[in-house]
């Protein structure tokens, strides 16, 4: 049977869940982090990223790119909170669950389908109660594997559902660079350049042996796509 894997991502988490706390700040630029002598990295919504703010930018910076920014110690027993109230709404769908991080999990809802519906119906009423019941929203992606419900939570965001399908998936995935996929960081990225795979299609129609040559841990990555990603289960 084909798999049906939610990725769902509470957009903006840390800024949202305090602006929760203290809605007068809402409609302002607002960025959870640190005290400002340490120059540790901030959590953003909208209004910051419109200014230019980068999320895990050092402070001082984002300060200077948008002057009236709103800074908001971080609260970790709040995130703590509405973290595990997000995975309670996910376990109404399914009790394979697997977060990434506090604001990110992945839900296996292949066994539920046929109690709650098709995977994009799950998503919107996930999408549906988390808004209702914790006041934030999700970004959910909808596909066959991790990955690509991963690639579509980013895909489109925020409050946004993408369903990534065996017909779509070249479409939207194929075109887009290697580096946006989840495992690629800013090394592997620039290495596969210099092989010339700039493009997730490229990556994904490269010999497996080739990449596993080049780097290694490759298969581990991608450990539940078994050959590549065009014959992903
Ligand atoms: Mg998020």
């Amino acid at each position: 049977m084909e798999r049906v894997i939610l990725h769902s991502d509470m957009n903006s988490f840390y800024t949202s869940v305090e602006c929760l706390y203290n809605p007068t700040i809402r409609d302002m630029p607002v960025a959870v982090g640190g005290n400002p002598e340490e120059r540790h990295g901030i959590n953003l919504e909208k209004k910051a990223k419109k200014a230019g703010v980068k999320n895990g930018e050092a402070l001082w910076l984002a300060i200077g790119k948008c002057p009236g920014l709103i800074i908001v110690p971080p609260n970790y027993e709040r995130y703590f909170r509405y973290s595990k109230l997000s995975r309670q709404i996910y376990n109404r769908y399914s009790d394979q669950v697997e977060p990434y991080g506090l604001d990110e999990s992945w839900v296996d809802c292949t066994n539920s389908v046929k109690i709650h519906g098709s995977g994009e119906e799950i998503a919107r009423k996930i999408s549906a109660e988390i808004k209702d019941e914790l006041g934030v929203t999700v970004s959910i992606g909808v596909s066959w594997n991790k990955i690509f419900a991963k690639y579509g939570s980013d895909y489109k965001k925020p409050d946004a559902i993408t369903v990534i399908t065996r017909d779509n998936y070249k479409k939207i995935v194929w075109e887009q660079e290697a580096g946006d996929l989840l495992y690629v960081g800013r090394s592997t990225k620039k290495k596969l350049l210099k092989y010339g795979i700039d493009t997730i299609g490229q990556l994904a129609e490269s010999n497996p042996d080739f990449l596993v040559q080049v780097f290694g841990r490759w298969e581990r990555f991608y450990g539940d796509l078994p050959t590549d990603l065009t014959t992903a289960q």
